[in-house]
Protein backbone atom coordinates (compact mmCIF):
# COMPACT_ATOMS: atom_id res chain seq x y z
CA UNK A 1 0.00 0.00 0.00
CA UNK A 2 2.43 2.88 1.09
CA UNK A 3 4.81 1.39 -1.77
CA UNK A 4 2.06 1.53 -4.44
CA UNK A 5 1.50 5.43 -2.96
CA UNK A 6 4.99 6.37 -3.06
CA UNK A 7 5.26 5.01 -6.87
CA UNK A 8 1.86 7.45 -7.38
CA UNK A 9 3.87 10.54 -5.60
CA UNK A 10 7.20 9.93 -7.11
CA UNK A 11 5.34 9.61 -10.79
CA UNK A 12 3.54 12.79 -9.66
CA UNK A 13 6.27 14.92 -8.97
CA UNK A 14 8.39 13.77 -11.89
CA UNK A 15 5.37 14.51 -14.29
CA UNK A 16 5.15 18.34 -12.80
CA UNK A 17 8.81 18.69 -12.66
CA UNK A 18 8.79 17.91 -16.13
CA UNK A 19 6.08 19.92 -16.93
CA UNK A 20 7.78 22.82 -15.31
CA UNK A 21 11.17 22.03 -17.35
CA UNK A 22 8.85 21.90 -21.07
CA UNK A 23 7.77 25.33 -19.70
CA UNK A 24 10.92 27.38 -18.63
CA UNK A 25 12.47 25.97 -21.88
CA UNK A 26 9.55 27.44 -23.72
CA UNK A 27 9.90 30.46 -22.08
CA UNK A 28 13.57 30.68 -22.71
CA UNK A 29 12.65 30.03 -26.51
CA UNK A 30 10.58 33.13 -26.14
CA UNK A 31 12.81 35.22 -24.93
CA UNK A 32 15.49 34.71 -27.23
CA UNK A 33 12.92 34.89 -30.13
CA UNK A 34 12.31 38.07 -28.99
CA UNK A 35 15.70 38.86 -28.38
CA UNK A 36 16.85 37.67 -32.01
CA UNK A 37 13.22 39.15 -33.55
CA UNK A 38 14.60 40.06 -37.17
CA UNK A 39 13.04 43.09 -38.92
CA UNK A 40 10.83 42.31 -41.87
CA UNK A 41 12.47 44.13 -45.16
CA UNK A 42 10.93 44.84 -48.24
CA UNK A 43 12.84 45.96 -50.94
CA UNK A 44 11.37 48.04 -54.15
CA UNK A 45 13.35 46.55 -57.18
CA UNK A 46 15.58 43.28 -58.12
CA UNK A 47 17.11 44.95 -60.53
CA UNK A 48 21.39 44.70 -59.86
CA UNK A 49 21.56 46.48 -56.92
CA UNK A 50 18.14 45.12 -54.92
CA UNK A 51 18.76 41.62 -55.83
CA UNK A 52 22.40 41.88 -54.07
CA UNK A 53 20.92 43.82 -51.25
CA UNK A 54 18.12 40.73 -50.98
CA UNK A 55 20.38 38.20 -50.99
CA UNK A 56 22.92 39.59 -48.24
CA UNK A 57 20.48 40.32 -46.16
CA UNK A 58 19.00 36.62 -46.83
CA UNK A 59 22.13 34.93 -45.85
CA UNK A 60 22.22 37.06 -42.58
CA UNK A 61 18.73 35.58 -41.81
CA UNK A 62 16.32 38.37 -42.24
CA UNK A 63 12.84 37.79 -44.09
CA UNK A 64 13.05 39.86 -47.26
CA UNK A 65 10.57 41.11 -49.48
CA UNK A 66 11.09 41.92 -53.07
CA UNK A 67 8.67 43.61 -55.19
CA UNK A 68 9.65 44.05 -58.76
CA UNK A 69 7.65 45.71 -61.54
CA UNK A 70 9.45 43.66 -64.31
CA UNK A 71 8.27 40.06 -65.30
CA UNK A 72 9.77 37.29 -63.89
CA UNK A 73 13.37 37.22 -66.12
CA UNK A 74 13.50 33.59 -65.44
CA UNK A 75 10.49 33.00 -67.26
CA UNK A 76 9.87 35.88 -69.81
CA UNK A 77 13.46 36.53 -70.37
CA UNK A 78 15.14 39.64 -69.65
CA UNK A 79 13.45 43.09 -70.50
CA UNK A 80 16.42 45.36 -68.66
CA UNK A 81 16.32 48.34 -71.58
CA UNK A 82 20.04 49.44 -71.18
CA UNK A 83 23.76 48.44 -71.58
CA UNK A 84 23.89 44.41 -72.43
CA UNK A 85 26.94 44.03 -71.11
CA UNK A 86 28.82 46.14 -68.09
CA UNK A 87 32.51 46.56 -66.90
CA UNK A 88 33.13 44.93 -63.64
CA UNK A 89 35.90 45.92 -61.58
CA UNK A 90 37.57 45.42 -57.79
CA UNK A 91 34.69 47.24 -55.56
CA UNK A 92 32.01 45.00 -57.70
CA UNK A 93 33.92 42.07 -57.10
CA UNK A 94 34.28 42.12 -53.32
CA UNK A 95 30.85 42.73 -52.89
CA UNK A 96 30.16 39.76 -54.62
CA UNK A 97 32.70 38.01 -52.89
CA UNK A 98 30.92 38.80 -49.68
CA UNK A 99 27.28 37.70 -51.36
CA UNK A 100 29.63 34.40 -52.14
CA UNK A 101 28.78 34.92 -55.84
CA UNK A 102 31.93 36.03 -56.95
CA UNK A 103 33.13 32.96 -58.51
CA UNK A 104 30.07 32.05 -60.02
CA UNK A 105 30.34 35.71 -62.02
CA UNK A 106 33.84 35.00 -62.73
CA UNK A 107 33.43 32.10 -65.00
CA UNK A 108 31.44 34.04 -67.40
CA UNK A 109 33.71 37.66 -67.11
CA UNK A 110 35.91 38.29 -70.13
CA UNK A 111 39.25 40.76 -68.76
CA UNK A 112 40.00 44.01 -70.38
CA UNK A 113 43.26 44.75 -69.90
CA UNK A 114 43.16 47.87 -71.75
CA UNK A 115 41.84 50.26 -74.23
CA UNK A 116 42.48 49.80 -77.49
CA UNK A 117 42.13 52.93 -79.54
CA UNK A 118 41.31 52.84 -83.07
CA UNK A 119 41.82 55.79 -84.93
CA UNK A 120 40.28 57.30 -88.58
CA UNK A 121 42.79 54.98 -90.88
CA UNK A 122 42.00 52.25 -88.15
CA UNK A 123 45.61 51.81 -86.56
CA UNK A 124 45.33 50.51 -83.66
CA UNK A 125 47.15 51.57 -80.14
CA UNK A 126 46.46 50.08 -76.68
CA UNK A 127 46.81 51.55 -73.09
CA UNK A 128 46.68 49.31 -70.50
CA UNK A 129 44.75 50.26 -67.66
CA UNK A 130 46.72 49.06 -65.05
CA UNK A 131 49.72 47.68 -63.87
CA UNK A 132 50.57 43.94 -65.36
CA UNK A 133 47.85 41.30 -64.47
CA UNK A 134 45.44 44.03 -63.81
CA UNK A 135 42.11 44.21 -65.37
CA UNK A 136 38.51 45.41 -65.94
CA UNK A 137 36.07 42.96 -66.59
CA UNK A 138 32.86 42.47 -69.55
CA UNK A 139 29.81 40.41 -67.93
CA UNK A 140 26.63 40.31 -68.67
CA UNK A 141 24.11 42.56 -67.34
CA UNK A 142 21.16 40.02 -67.77
CA UNK A 143 23.28 36.91 -66.83
CA UNK A 144 24.23 38.49 -63.50
CA UNK A 145 21.03 39.71 -62.60
CA UNK A 146 19.66 36.15 -62.89
CA UNK A 147 22.13 34.53 -61.07
CA UNK A 148 21.42 37.19 -57.97
CA UNK A 149 18.12 36.78 -58.37
CA UNK A 150 18.19 32.45 -58.42
CA UNK A 151 20.78 32.65 -55.28
CA UNK A 152 18.64 35.39 -53.01
CA UNK A 153 15.73 32.69 -53.89
CA UNK A 154 17.46 29.46 -52.92
CA UNK A 155 17.54 31.05 -49.74
CA UNK A 156 14.36 30.60 -49.05
CA UNK A 157 13.61 33.48 -47.05
CA UNK A 158 13.47 35.72 -49.79
CA UNK A 159 10.46 36.17 -52.14
CA UNK A 160 10.25 37.66 -55.12
CA UNK A 161 7.06 39.64 -55.88
CA UNK A 162 7.45 40.32 -60.04
CA UNK A 163 4.94 42.29 -62.31
CA UNK A 164 4.91 44.72 -58.70
CA UNK A 165 5.70 48.16 -59.47
CA UNK A 166 5.62 50.66 -56.74
CA UNK A 167 3.15 53.64 -56.98
CA UNK A 168 3.86 55.45 -53.60
CA UNK A 169 5.25 55.15 -50.02
CA UNK A 170 3.53 56.80 -47.23
CA UNK A 171 6.40 57.48 -44.95
CA UNK A 172 5.74 56.86 -40.88
CA UNK A 173 7.00 54.52 -38.09
CA UNK A 174 6.13 51.85 -40.53
CA UNK A 175 6.02 52.61 -43.87
CA UNK A 176 3.41 52.06 -46.21
CA UNK A 177 3.56 51.08 -49.90
CA UNK A 178 1.48 50.98 -52.62
CA UNK A 179 1.56 48.58 -55.63
CA UNK A 180 0.11 48.41 -58.69
CA UNK A 181 -0.27 44.65 -59.29
CA UNK A 182 -0.68 41.95 -61.79
CA UNK A 183 -4.15 41.93 -63.26
CA UNK A 184 -4.76 45.57 -62.46
CA UNK A 185 -4.87 44.65 -58.68
CA UNK A 186 -3.73 47.56 -56.23
CA UNK A 187 -2.12 46.21 -53.18
CA UNK A 188 -0.60 47.65 -50.18
CA UNK A 189 2.26 46.68 -48.11
CA UNK A 190 4.18 47.75 -44.90
CA UNK A 191 7.36 46.41 -43.34
CA UNK A 192 9.88 47.62 -40.48
CA UNK A 193 12.25 48.72 -43.12
CA UNK A 194 12.27 49.77 -47.04
CA UNK A 195 15.26 50.14 -49.08
CA UNK A 196 14.68 51.82 -52.85
CA UNK A 197 16.69 50.42 -54.91
CA UNK A 198 14.22 50.74 -57.94
CA UNK A 199 16.45 52.68 -60.17
CA UNK A 200 17.54 56.42 -61.90
CA UNK A 201 13.56 56.59 -61.86
CA UNK A 202 12.41 55.87 -58.33
CA UNK A 203 8.84 55.82 -56.88
CA UNK A 204 10.58 55.82 -53.68
CA UNK A 205 12.23 58.65 -54.14
CA UNK A 206 9.43 60.86 -55.82
CA UNK A 207 7.42 60.14 -52.67
CA UNK A 208 10.61 61.64 -50.46
CA UNK A 209 10.77 64.37 -52.83
CA UNK A 210 7.61 65.22 -52.45
CA UNK A 211 8.31 65.69 -48.32
CA UNK A 212 9.82 68.93 -46.69
CA UNK A 213 13.34 69.58 -47.09
CA UNK A 214 14.55 66.92 -49.34
CA UNK A 215 17.13 68.15 -52.11
CA UNK A 216 17.00 66.55 -55.26
CA UNK A 217 18.88 67.43 -58.82
CA UNK A 218 18.96 65.52 -62.07
CA UNK A 219 20.96 66.45 -64.55
CA UNK A 220 20.81 65.45 -68.48
CA UNK A 221 23.63 64.93 -70.95
CA UNK A 222 23.30 66.71 -73.91
CA UNK A 223 24.33 63.23 -75.26
CA UNK A 224 22.90 59.92 -76.00
CA UNK A 225 23.77 56.17 -76.35
CA UNK A 226 22.73 53.81 -79.14
CA UNK A 227 23.62 49.99 -78.63
CA UNK A 228 24.69 48.12 -81.76
CA UNK A 229 26.92 44.91 -82.25
CA UNK A 230 29.77 43.27 -83.73
CA UNK A 231 28.45 39.69 -84.20
CA UNK A 232 31.41 36.64 -83.77
CA UNK A 233 33.07 35.53 -86.73
CA UNK A 234 31.48 32.07 -88.29
CA UNK A 235 33.54 29.95 -86.18
CA UNK A 236 31.96 31.96 -82.85
CA UNK A 237 35.37 33.96 -82.44
CA UNK A 238 36.05 37.36 -81.56
CA UNK A 239 36.56 39.58 -84.38
CA UNK A 240 38.39 42.15 -82.62
CA UNK A 241 41.15 41.54 -80.11
CA UNK A 242 39.09 40.07 -77.32
CA UNK A 243 41.03 41.20 -73.83
CA UNK A 244 40.20 45.11 -74.24
CA UNK A 245 37.60 47.66 -74.10
CA UNK A 246 37.28 48.99 -77.69
CA UNK A 247 37.14 52.91 -78.50
CA UNK A 248 37.05 54.86 -81.76
CA UNK A 249 37.70 58.23 -80.24
CA UNK A 250 36.33 61.43 -82.42
CA UNK A 251 36.68 64.26 -80.38
CA UNK A 252 32.81 65.14 -80.15
CA UNK A 253 31.46 61.46 -79.85
CA UNK A 254 32.86 58.18 -79.93
CA UNK A 255 32.17 54.49 -80.53
CA UNK A 256 33.17 51.58 -77.68
CA UNK A 257 33.01 47.98 -78.12
CA UNK A 258 32.69 45.57 -75.10
CA UNK A 259 33.15 41.53 -75.67
CA UNK A 260 30.50 38.94 -74.42
CA UNK A 261 31.08 35.77 -74.25
CA UNK A 262 29.42 34.38 -77.32
CA UNK A 263 32.34 36.15 -79.38
CA UNK A 264 30.20 39.45 -80.33
CA UNK A 265 30.76 42.85 -79.16
CA UNK A 266 28.15 45.00 -77.63
CA UNK A 267 28.84 48.63 -79.53
CA UNK A 268 27.63 51.61 -77.95
CA UNK A 269 27.62 55.03 -80.19
CA UNK A 270 27.54 58.07 -77.87
CA UNK A 271 26.56 61.04 -79.85
CA UNK A 272 24.93 64.53 -79.24
CA UNK A 273 21.12 64.61 -79.61
CA UNK A 274 21.59 68.06 -81.83
CA UNK A 275 23.90 70.03 -84.09
CA UNK A 276 26.86 68.49 -86.68
CA UNK A 277 27.08 65.04 -86.02
CA UNK A 278 23.97 64.17 -83.92
CA UNK A 279 21.64 61.85 -83.70
CA UNK A 280 19.18 64.39 -85.23
CA UNK A 281 21.40 64.04 -88.24
CA UNK A 282 20.68 60.37 -88.56
CA UNK A 283 17.65 59.89 -89.67
CA UNK A 284 17.95 57.26 -92.61
CA UNK A 285 19.78 54.05 -93.91
CA UNK A 286 21.57 56.15 -96.01
CA UNK A 287 22.85 58.67 -93.66
CA UNK A 288 23.47 56.32 -91.06
CA UNK A 289 25.89 54.26 -93.40
CA UNK A 290 27.47 57.75 -94.77
CA UNK A 291 28.19 58.90 -91.17
CA UNK A 292 29.90 55.16 -90.82
CA UNK A 293 32.28 55.41 -93.58
CA UNK A 294 33.31 58.28 -92.47
CA UNK A 295 33.86 58.46 -88.72
CA UNK A 296 34.34 54.09 -88.33
CA UNK A 297 35.19 52.43 -91.42
CA UNK A 298 36.93 49.84 -89.73
CA UNK A 299 34.03 48.98 -87.33
CA UNK A 300 31.34 49.37 -90.40
CA UNK A 301 33.46 46.09 -92.06
CA UNK A 302 32.52 44.13 -89.32
CA UNK A 303 28.51 45.65 -88.60
CA UNK A 304 26.18 43.55 -91.52
CA UNK A 305 23.20 45.18 -89.16
CA UNK A 306 24.06 48.37 -88.64
CA UNK A 307 21.16 50.06 -90.38
CA UNK A 308 18.56 48.03 -89.40
CA UNK A 309 20.12 48.02 -85.60
CA UNK A 310 20.46 51.66 -85.71
CA UNK A 311 16.78 52.59 -86.51
CA UNK A 312 15.51 49.43 -84.44
CA UNK A 313 16.64 50.45 -81.74
CA UNK A 314 15.87 52.80 -79.09
CA UNK A 315 18.39 56.20 -78.29
CA UNK A 316 19.07 55.66 -74.48
CA UNK A 317 19.36 59.32 -72.27
CA UNK A 318 22.15 59.43 -69.76
CA UNK A 319 21.54 61.93 -66.28
CA UNK A 320 23.09 62.07 -63.21
CA UNK A 321 21.25 61.87 -60.03
CA UNK A 322 22.08 63.97 -56.87
CA UNK A 323 19.67 63.75 -53.69
CA UNK A 324 19.85 63.99 -50.04
CA UNK A 325 18.93 62.82 -47.33
CA UNK A 326 18.70 59.48 -48.94
CA UNK A 327 16.62 58.19 -45.73
CA UNK A 328 13.49 58.83 -43.90
CA UNK A 329 12.45 58.35 -40.44
CA UNK A 330 15.53 55.89 -39.88
CA UNK A 331 13.68 52.91 -41.37
CA UNK A 332 13.47 53.98 -45.55
CA UNK A 333 16.71 54.13 -47.29
CA UNK A 334 17.62 55.07 -51.03
CA UNK A 335 20.67 53.06 -52.83
CA UNK A 336 21.96 52.54 -56.25
CA UNK A 337 20.76 54.21 -58.80
CA UNK A 338 17.85 54.91 -56.57
CA UNK A 339 20.10 57.08 -54.80
CA UNK A 340 22.78 58.33 -57.22
CA UNK A 341 22.45 57.55 -60.68
CA UNK A 342 25.16 58.44 -63.16
CA UNK A 343 27.06 58.89 -66.27
CA UNK A 344 28.60 55.61 -67.45
CA UNK A 345 31.94 56.41 -68.88
CA UNK A 346 33.92 55.31 -65.68
CA UNK A 347 32.33 52.19 -65.45
CA UNK A 348 31.01 52.36 -61.63
CA UNK A 349 27.19 52.95 -61.83
CA UNK A 350 26.24 49.50 -60.83
CA UNK A 351 29.62 49.17 -58.84
CA UNK A 352 28.99 52.08 -56.74
CA UNK A 353 25.55 50.23 -55.73
CA UNK A 354 26.79 47.39 -55.15
CA UNK A 355 29.41 48.85 -53.01
CA UNK A 356 26.31 50.56 -50.99
CA UNK A 357 25.56 47.11 -50.50
CA UNK A 358 28.88 46.05 -49.31
CA UNK A 359 29.56 48.98 -46.93
CA UNK A 360 25.99 48.49 -44.89
CA UNK A 361 26.49 45.06 -44.84
CA UNK A 362 30.13 45.51 -43.18
CA UNK A 363 27.95 47.96 -40.50
CA UNK A 364 25.67 45.11 -39.97
CA UNK A 365 28.41 42.84 -39.00
CA UNK A 366 30.07 45.47 -36.94
CA UNK A 367 26.43 45.35 -34.81
CA UNK A 368 25.30 48.99 -35.26
CA UNK A 369 22.09 48.99 -34.72
CA UNK A 370 19.36 49.66 -38.41
CA UNK A 371 18.63 53.58 -36.91
CA UNK A 372 22.54 54.27 -36.78
CA UNK A 373 23.27 52.53 -39.95
CA UNK A 374 20.30 53.96 -42.06
CA UNK A 375 21.55 57.57 -40.33
CA UNK A 376 24.96 56.80 -40.58
CA UNK A 377 24.86 55.86 -44.58
CA UNK A 378 22.89 58.66 -45.67
CA UNK A 379 24.84 61.06 -44.01
CA UNK A 380 27.74 60.09 -45.43
CA UNK A 381 28.26 58.27 -48.27
CA UNK A 382 26.45 60.81 -51.01
CA UNK A 383 30.23 62.71 -50.85
CA UNK A 384 31.56 59.53 -52.33
CA UNK A 385 29.24 59.36 -54.70
CA UNK A 386 28.87 62.77 -56.13
CA UNK A 387 32.73 62.51 -56.57
CA UNK A 388 32.29 59.55 -58.70
CA UNK A 389 29.74 61.31 -60.48
CA UNK A 390 32.47 64.00 -61.05
CA UNK A 391 34.79 61.60 -61.97
CA UNK A 392 32.40 60.16 -64.51
CA UNK A 393 31.50 63.38 -66.33
CA UNK A 394 35.14 63.98 -66.67
CA UNK A 395 35.79 60.53 -67.98
CA UNK A 396 33.86 61.32 -70.82
CA UNK A 397 36.42 64.21 -72.00
CA UNK A 398 38.95 61.27 -71.48
CA UNK A 399 37.82 58.90 -73.63
CA UNK A 400 35.95 60.58 -76.64
CA UNK A 401 38.68 63.36 -76.92
CA UNK A 402 41.98 63.12 -74.71
CA UNK A 403 42.50 59.25 -75.20
CA UNK A 404 44.04 60.01 -78.83
CA UNK A 405 45.94 63.20 -77.60
CA UNK A 406 49.80 62.65 -77.88
CA UNK A 407 50.39 65.01 -74.42
CA UNK A 408 47.51 62.76 -72.61
CA UNK A 409 49.16 59.58 -74.10
CA UNK A 410 52.48 60.88 -72.62
CA UNK A 411 50.76 61.45 -69.54
CA UNK A 412 49.42 58.02 -69.21
CA UNK A 413 53.33 56.30 -69.68
CA UNK A 414 54.65 58.86 -67.07
CA UNK A 415 51.87 58.07 -64.79
CA UNK A 416 53.03 54.24 -65.23
CA UNK A 417 56.53 55.26 -64.77
CA UNK A 418 55.94 57.50 -61.50
CA UNK A 419 53.86 54.51 -60.36
CA UNK A 420 56.12 52.10 -60.31
CA UNK A 421 59.32 54.68 -58.70
CA UNK A 422 57.57 55.72 -55.62
CA UNK A 423 54.75 52.89 -55.16
CA UNK A 424 53.97 54.43 -51.83
CA UNK A 425 53.22 58.01 -52.92
CA UNK A 426 51.65 57.40 -56.20
CA UNK A 427 48.44 55.99 -57.66
CA UNK A 428 46.77 57.00 -60.81
CA UNK A 429 43.19 57.87 -59.93
CA UNK A 430 42.02 55.47 -62.64
CA UNK A 431 43.54 52.52 -60.66
CA UNK A 432 42.33 54.15 -57.77
CA UNK A 433 38.73 53.83 -58.75
CA UNK A 434 39.14 50.73 -60.24
CA UNK A 435 41.65 48.95 -58.71
CA UNK A 436 41.55 49.58 -55.00
CA UNK A 437 39.20 50.60 -51.98
CA UNK A 438 39.81 54.25 -51.89
CA UNK A 439 37.16 56.02 -51.35
CA UNK A 440 35.78 57.98 -53.86
CA UNK A 441 35.92 61.62 -52.52
CA UNK A 442 39.93 61.02 -51.72
CA UNK A 443 40.10 59.96 -55.66
CA UNK A 444 38.52 63.36 -56.26
CA UNK A 445 40.96 65.28 -53.93
CA UNK A 446 43.85 63.43 -55.42
CA UNK A 447 42.19 63.70 -59.41
CA UNK A 448 42.94 67.77 -58.41
CA UNK A 449 46.85 67.15 -57.06
CA UNK A 450 47.65 64.82 -59.42
CA UNK A 451 47.04 67.28 -62.12
CA UNK A 452 48.69 69.93 -60.75
CA UNK A 453 51.75 67.39 -60.32
CA UNK A 454 51.46 66.95 -64.24
CA UNK A 455 50.90 70.08 -65.14
CA UNK A 456 54.56 71.04 -63.92
CA UNK A 457 56.13 67.18 -65.19
CA UNK A 458 54.66 68.61 -68.45
CA UNK A 459 55.92 72.13 -68.64
CA UNK A 460 59.46 70.72 -67.78
CA UNK A 461 61.91 70.63 -70.97
CA UNK A 462 62.48 66.68 -70.21
CA UNK A 463 59.39 65.57 -68.24
CA UNK A 464 60.63 62.12 -68.23
CA UNK A 465 63.99 63.12 -66.49
CA UNK A 466 62.33 64.77 -64.20
CA UNK A 467 60.75 61.76 -62.85
CA UNK A 468 64.50 61.21 -61.17
CA UNK A 469 64.33 64.60 -59.31
CA UNK A 470 61.92 63.82 -56.12
CA UNK A 471 62.09 67.25 -54.83
CA UNK A 472 60.88 68.74 -57.84
CA UNK A 473 57.89 66.19 -57.56
CA UNK A 474 57.21 66.18 -54.36
CA UNK A 475 58.87 69.60 -52.95
CA UNK A 476 61.41 69.81 -50.21
C1 LIG B 1 24.70 52.63 -71.36
C2 LIG B 1 25.03 52.31 -69.94
C3 LIG B 1 26.19 51.61 -69.65
C4 LIG B 1 26.53 51.31 -68.34
N1 LIG B 1 27.70 50.65 -68.08
C5 LIG B 1 28.06 50.40 -66.80
C6 LIG B 1 29.28 49.71 -66.52
O1 LIG B 1 30.03 49.36 -67.42
N2 LIG B 1 29.61 49.46 -65.21
C7 LIG B 1 28.81 49.87 -64.19
O2 LIG B 1 29.16 49.64 -63.02
N3 LIG B 1 27.64 50.51 -64.43
C8 LIG B 1 27.25 50.79 -65.70
N4 LIG B 1 26.07 51.42 -65.95
C9 LIG B 1 25.23 51.85 -64.82
C10 LIG B 1 24.36 50.71 -64.32
O3 LIG B 1 23.55 50.25 -65.36
C11 LIG B 1 23.49 51.18 -63.17
O4 LIG B 1 24.25 51.91 -62.25
C12 LIG B 1 22.85 49.98 -62.46
O5 LIG B 1 21.98 49.32 -63.34
C13 LIG B 1 22.12 50.44 -61.22
O6 LIG B 1 21.51 49.34 -60.61
P1 LIG B 1 20.19 49.54 -59.76
O7 LIG B 1 19.79 48.18 -59.29
O8 LIG B 1 20.39 50.62 -58.76
O9 LIG B 1 19.13 50.11 -60.79
P2 LIG B 1 18.48 49.31 -62.09
O10 LIG B 1 19.49 48.41 -62.63
O11 LIG B 1 17.89 50.37 -62.86
O12 LIG B 1 17.37 48.44 -61.37
C14 LIG B 1 16.20 49.02 -60.82
C15 LIG B 1 15.11 47.96 -60.79
O13 LIG B 1 13.96 48.50 -60.18
C16 LIG B 1 12.82 48.20 -60.99
N5 LIG B 1 11.84 49.27 -60.78
C17 LIG B 1 11.90 50.54 -61.27
N6 LIG B 1 10.83 51.23 -60.86
C18 LIG B 1 10.09 50.40 -60.09
C19 LIG B 1 8.87 50.53 -59.39
N7 LIG B 1 8.19 51.69 -59.39
N8 LIG B 1 8.39 49.47 -58.70
C20 LIG B 1 9.07 48.29 -58.69
N9 LIG B 1 10.23 48.10 -59.36
C21 LIG B 1 10.73 49.13 -60.04
C22 LIG B 1 13.36 48.14 -62.41
O14 LIG B 1 12.50 47.38 -63.25
C23 LIG B 1 14.71 47.49 -62.19
O15 LIG B 1 14.63 46.09 -62.21
C24 LIG B 1 25.69 51.72 -67.27
C25 LIG B 1 24.51 52.42 -67.55
C26 LIG B 1 24.20 52.72 -68.87
C27 LIG B 1 22.93 53.48 -69.13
Amino acid sequence: MFCGSFIVESYNFLHSITALFLLAVYFLKLIFAFMEKKERILIVGAGLVGSLWALMLGQRGYHVEVYERRPDMRKFGFAGGRSINLAMSERGWRALAVAGVEEAIREEAIPMKGRMMHDLKGNLTFQPYGLEGQAIYSVSRAGLNLKLIEAADALGNVRFFFGHKCTRVQFGESPLLFFAAPEGQAIQRSADLVFGADGAFSAVRYSMQRTARFNYSQQYLEYGYKELSIPSADGGEHQLEKNALHIWPRKQFMLIALPNAGGDFTVTLFLPFKGENSFEQLQSPRAVRAFFEKWFPDALELMPDLEKDFLENPTGTLMTVRCRPWQKNGNTLLMGDAAHAIVPFYGQGMISGFEDCRILNDMLEEGQSWSDIIQTFSDSRPKDTNAIADLALRNFVEMRDLVADPTFLLRKKLEKVLHQKYPERFLPVYSMVSFSHIPYAKALEEQVKQDALFERILAHPQPEAVLDDEAFLWGA
